[in-house]
């Protein structure tokens, strides 16, 4: 079966799934979606004796179906790999009744790694595919975990290079320190004298830009966006839900065909639009748990069918999912707008004059499988405290923020399903705001003690990506205004 992808906001296109990785965001302003979910052509027997790798073919050769066998398996060997820290690449850990999935054994230790391990991958992959003879620049704009996973999926990679900008007083220590270090021939990284949102705008209007686009033709290259916008980053999504599902099968947690919830730290909806994706693929999962911070516009969407972006934002201690657009909900609406691109495009345009829109009870009514709520400062803090003193399990702040919600979703049904919580980040990432919560007399210490003094009361060995930047060298030290961004990038293509 052939699966095309159109954009959300216009039926008419339609490219293979090779062109919207390479695209990225379709011209009108829509994403790519596929034309229908396939449903898994593998049984859960056959998956539960599955390893990681394999499973990821299993399920992404259903959507990639322009990729012949060979490059897609030789795309899932290079990406999942010893860069992982575990051969079972997402180990499920059970605490206090609970499985949590943990996605963050890659190289930058937070879940954007199960994504952007294989992405650059799919994209020189892709290029080849379509003749693209131009060498493809990756312009990234970020709030600190996106710019290093990407740097860390696209350095050396043969075809490409990768500029990331980020704002010079807006990352966390830990994070600036992840990014400056980063190796490689074909990465840049660039702190602005602004904040993300600026950041954000600069490389949009460097996409934009139809003059920069001609120059850099003429030298031989061509943008694209690592963003989670791209459906290459929402594909290898899909593949831990089957696999987590395959693997409580096997070890006899569940009976075949059991059903089961899922709990989703969630800011940008790609994470949980992964398993809402698993589930229509014949994943039997029951609720899909979308838990926000206090930044919780999806919840009150959730409760009243009106999506309203125009309110505070909020800091806290879960700054991925800080977040007052999520970019990928647009894939959800336009799903329970019946797949009309014309409706959803009408409501997009209203969030983007208006900051608002409300969905009909009609498409209300496709929401079903959805439960939404939030978590405080806190109760995000309380609940690392308790499953710590608990269990000795340490969370990091996002999956934190689920498991609170996941109190609650249970505090109100009683429902008993067995859960499965989407484990996004390591506690290391986030370090102080984990040692804060579980005492706050930690807080004297410095950024590196306090992770020697987690290793030590989570018993679990500091990741190699914490120890790495302790010593290692700065290699980026460029910084600029932002209205100097575009002349940065044709200083480093020598435009
Ligand atoms: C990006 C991120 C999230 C949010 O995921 P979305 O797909 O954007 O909803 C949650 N937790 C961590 C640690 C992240 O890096």
């Amino acid at each position: 079966m052939n699966i095309m992808y159109s954009s959300t906001r216009d039926a008419s296109r339609k490219v293979t799934a090779s062109q919207a990785i390479l695209k990225g965001l379709s011209e009108d302003g829509g994403l790519f979606v596929p034309d229908q979910i396939p449903v898994l052509d593998v049984s859960f027997s056959e998956l539960s004796n599955m390893t990681y790798q394999e499973t990821a073919y299993a399920v992404m050769k259903q959507f990639l179906t322009d990729f012949t066998q060979e490059e897609l398996k030789s795309c899932i060997r290079a990406a999942y790999d010893s860069k992982f820290d575990t051969e079972e690449i997402a180990p499920l850990v059970q605490a206090d009744g609970v499985y949590y999935l943990e996605l963050f054994h890659g190289a930058t230790i937070a879940f954007k790694d199960m994504a952007l391990s294989i992405l650059p991958h799919l994209l020189t992959t892709a290029a080849k595919k379509n003749q693209v003879q131009n060498e493809i620049v990756i312009l990234t704009a970020t709030s600190g975990d996106t710019g290093k996973a990407a740097l860390a999926g696209f350095a050396d990679v043969k075809g490409t290079k990768i500029i990331v900008f980020y704002p010079k007083n807006g990352v966390s220590p830990i994070q600036e320190k992840q990014m400056i270090t980063q190796k490689g021939e074909n990465t840049h990284v660039v702190g602005i004298h602004g904040n993300f949102d600026e950041a954000q705008t600069g490389v949009k209007q460097m996409f934009a830009d139809q003059e920069l686009e001609k120059e850099l033709a003429e030298h031989g290259y061509q943008f694209s966006s690592a963003n989670s916008i791209n459906i290459g980053r929402l594909v290898p999504q899909i593949v831990y839900y089957v696999y987590a599902y395959a693997r409580l099968l096997a070890k006899g947690e569940i009976q075949d065909g059991e059903s089961i919830n899922v709990v989703v730290p969630t800011g940008n909806f790609g994470n949980i639009l992964a398993a809402y994706y698993a589930k229509n693929m014949g994943v039997p999962i029951a609720k899909l748990i979308c838990a926000s911070n206090e930044n919780k516009v999806l919840y009150d969407f959730f409760e009243t069918g009106k999506y309203d972006k125009n309110r505070e934002f909020m800091l806290t201690s879960s700054p991925s999912m800080d977040i007052l657009i999520s970019s990928n909900l647009e894939r959800l609406i336009y799903r329970i707008a019946g797949n009309d691109a014309q409706k959803n495009a009408a409501l997009m345009k209203q969030l983007t004059s208006e900051g608002v829109y409300e969905i009909t009870d009609e498409m209300k009514a496709g929401l079903k499988d959805f439960y939404g709520n939030y978590a405080s400062e806190q109760e995000t803090a309380g609940t690392i405290r308790e499953l710590y003193k608990k269990t000795g399990y340490v969370l990091d702040t996002h999956t934190a923020v689920a498991a609170a919600v996941y109190q609650k979703y249970q505090a109100q049904t009683g429902d008993q399903t067995k859960t499965v919580v989407a484990s996004t980040a390591s506690p290391f990432k986030f370090t102080r705001s984990v040692m804060n919560a579980i005492d706050e007399s930690y807080d004297s210490k410095s950024d590196f003690e306090l992770a020697d003094e987690l290793s030590k009361i989570a018993n679990v060995k500091i990741p190699k990506a914490i120890e790495e930047i302790r010593t290692a060298q700065v290699l980026h030290q460029t910084e600029c205004e932002v209205s100097e961004m575009k002349d940065v990038v044709k200083r480093f293509l020598h435009v």
